[in-house]
């Protein structure tokens, strides 16, 4: 099973074979300080693919003050603007040269299908080249007052940045990670997520070979989330802290941050609705939606996992869901013509199949899927449930696997109440032709994105983020911006 014909293939296997993946810390590849190592497990064939150091405390307190120190000294604090871009620019080069083995590392490691790998990989790249335009353009104010005052502001660099992230898009959110701190001048220690570390891994090896990053500017410590991610979110040294995971695990790491008020971006879970009126381009919308909730097995956060259907189209538009769906292929990631991957371990195949359970026990109508797949790997069918209500709990609770609920609604109103009546509020969709509806339905929803006829785009312009329990803040656009800088005002009297 060793797929050759993957174009990145060879090199992914030659830096796998590399031996245990070591720990980012000061510009230095060093073991965890126990020498314990985690086994990492390829979810299509559940075969060890790798090990990576076990980090702990002790290896966060080395990257935290390796970052302090790098974030004083004058090898990154004094250089220009220009010069941030110029690292930056390096960096998305490297990853760009390395393109074909990220995608097969990225696929060999989470399972998602090569044709998404892929995709992922030009928008890390996008990611950084956009964040690489920023450095020369964080500007403060001149604030307008009496005639013999100067009033000005600075947007200055927060410190040292910790940055937790999940498992599911690791090539996406390690640029998210990386670039935007950077560019204003931070310092960062990265904890990728225990089950899918090693795109990041490659791409820090990458960016310290570019040979632009001082030592300690950029740490990776990898590791499980009660040891390593909990010392981060703890610690003292830290200035900020943005997390990207779980709704539970947000809550812990913003508690344990008020010890020294970090500042905290939390990009969070969701329940995403994605909303068709009747006047919608149906084969559009019916394309967007199986997309929607099958990519990446639905393993996105802003999975469109609440599908809201005029009751006049429900079961139409239900059937046909069920149809494209159930014919869409499961299966190795490497093949070309598969759609869903296994999802990232057993423990979360157990986690989708409980849903799938309480889906049928609260009478919603099980039109395809609801089972694993294959023998070996992490396999679960694309599974559709009409006639769903909003109360049930697979309505209200964050899946992320390939289910969809979808409900019925009578009108706009009812539309936006449901729609809205969700703890998250992360994302959703509209499909209209009615341009006034499209916008009005737009602003009544309470979630951070709205899509009008399209789903699960992503562009790094986009700001990104969650009204209520999907979090706090926002990343991407200049959101990150004003997130990793801390705003200065200065006054002069003449
Ligand atoms: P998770 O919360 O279990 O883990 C995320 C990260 O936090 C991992 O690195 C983990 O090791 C670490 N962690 C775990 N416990 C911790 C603790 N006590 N203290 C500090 N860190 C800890 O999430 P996951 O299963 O890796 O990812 C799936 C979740 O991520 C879903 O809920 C999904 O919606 C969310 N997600 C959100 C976005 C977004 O932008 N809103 C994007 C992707 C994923």
């Amino acid at each position: 099973d060793l797929h050759p014909e993957h174009p990145g293939m060879k090199a992914a296997r030659r830096w796998l074979a590399g031996g245990a993946k070591k720990l980012l810390i000061d510009g230095n590849w060093v073991e965890a300080q126990s020498g314990r190592t985690i086994e990492v497990l390829n979810p299509a064939t559940e075969e060890e693919l790798a090990r990576i150091a076990e980090g702990d405390k002790a290896d966060v307190d080395a990257a935290v003050a390796a970052a302090r120190r790098a974030f004083d000294a004058p090898e990154w604090k004094g250089i220009s603007p220009h010069a941030r871009t110029r690292v930056l620019l390096a960096i998305a080069d490297a990853v760009e040269r390395h393109k074909d083995e990220l995608s097969a590392l990225e696929t060999l490691d989470n399972g998602m299908p090569t044709w998404f790998s892929g995709a992922a990989v030009n928008m890390c790249i996008d990611a950084i080249r956009y964040y690489a335009g920023w450095p020369s353009k964080i500007l403060g104010t001149t604030n307008p007052t009496d005639a013999s005052n100067f009033i000005y502001t600075l947007r200055e660099p927060v410190g040292v940045c910790g940055q937790i992230n999940p498992w599911n898009v690791p090539l996406l959110l390690v640029a998210l990670k990386i670039a935007p701190p950077l560019a204003c001048g931070n310092t960062v220690v990265l904890k990728p997520s225990e089950l899918a570390s090693l795109t990041s891994l490659r791409i820090a090896e990458l960016a310290q070979e570019t040979g632009l990053l001082p030592p300690g500017v950029l740490n990776v410590v990898t590791g499980y989330g009660q040891t390593v991610g909990a010392a981060i979110s703890e610690h003292p040294g830290i200035d900020k802290v943005s997390f990207t995971g779980s709704t539970a695990v947000g809550r812990s790491i913003l508690l344990a941050s008020a010890g020294n008020f970090k500042r905290v971006t939390l990009e969070l879970g969701g329940k995403s609705p994605n909303i068709i009126f009747p006047d919608a381009d149906m084969d559009k919308a019916i394309a967007a939606a199986v997309n929607g909730f099958t990519r990446n097995s639905g393993q996105i956060c802003s999975t469109g996992s609440r599908l809201f259907v005029h009751e006049s189209i429900h079961d139409e538009v239900a059937q046909e869901i069920s149809r494209i769906a159930g014919g869409l292929k499961v299966g190795s990631p490497f093949d070309t013509d598969t759609k869903l991957g296994p999802v990232i371990s057993a423990t979360q195949r157990q986690r989708i199949m409980g849903y799938v359970d309480s889906g049928n026990q609260d009478g919603a109508s099980l039109m395809t899927g609801g089972c694993t797949l294959g023998e070996r790997g992490y396999y679960v069918a694309p599974t559709v449930f009409s006639g769903v209500t909003n109360r049930m709990k697979i309505a209200r609770e964050e899946i992320f696997g390939p289910i969809v609920a979808i409900i019925p609604f009578k009108d706009e109103e009812d539309a936006v109440f449901q729609g809205n009546d969700s703890t998250y509020g992360l994302a959703a969709g509209i499909w209209t032709r009615d341009i006034g509806r499209a916008h009005k339905v737009a602003r009544a929803i309470r979630a951070g994105r709205v899509w009008i006829n399209t789903f699960g785009e992503t562009d790094p312009v986009m700001p990104f983020g969650g009204f209520k329990q999907s979090g706090i803040g926002r990343e991407f656009g200049i959101d990150s911006i004003m997130a990793y800088t801390e705003t200065k005002s200065v006054q002069v009297r003449f």
